[in-house]
């Protein structure tokens, strides 16, 4: 499959892991956007938070992501001073890789409303 993530998942494109779960994996955006930017992914290939949940235990597997985002907060040392989950879900969402990502960003002030 020609899906960048599934081959940084499988180890094919070079990534920095931060974490690791049964269904989930975290590694540092390549272009980040603030001081801490990391994404979590679900280890199976799904395009969406909805396609996601479609899968098979795919409640866990949100449930994962989202578990694998706060540890990383927490190990990124992001819980005191804050930090913004991100979902961007299709072209006008601004999904630019149509794998499902969480994005973890932190170490900044965030401004709302997003561009
Ligand atoms: P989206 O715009 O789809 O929500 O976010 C995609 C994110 O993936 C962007 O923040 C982009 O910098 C990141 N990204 C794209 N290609 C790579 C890559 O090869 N490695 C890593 N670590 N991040 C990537
Ligand atoms: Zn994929």
């Amino acid at each position: 499959m020609d899906c960048i993530f599934c081959r940084i998942i499988a180890g094919e494109i070079p990534a920095r892991e931060v974490a690791r779960s049964a269904h989930a994996v975290a590694f540092h955006d390549v272009n980040p956007q603030a001081p801490v930017h990391v994404l979590v992914v679900p280890v199976a290939h799904a395009a969406t938070a909805a396609d996601a949940m479609a899968l098979e235990k795919g409640d866990q597997v949100i449930a994962e992501v989202m578990r694998l985002g706060v540890e990383v907060a927490r190990e990124l040392e992001l819980e005191k001073g804050g930090y913004r989950f991100v979902i961007n879900t299709g072209d006008e969402g601004g999904q630019t890789v149509h794998h499902l990502h969480l994005h973890v960003l932190g170490g900044r002030q965030m401004r709302w409303p997003p561009g």
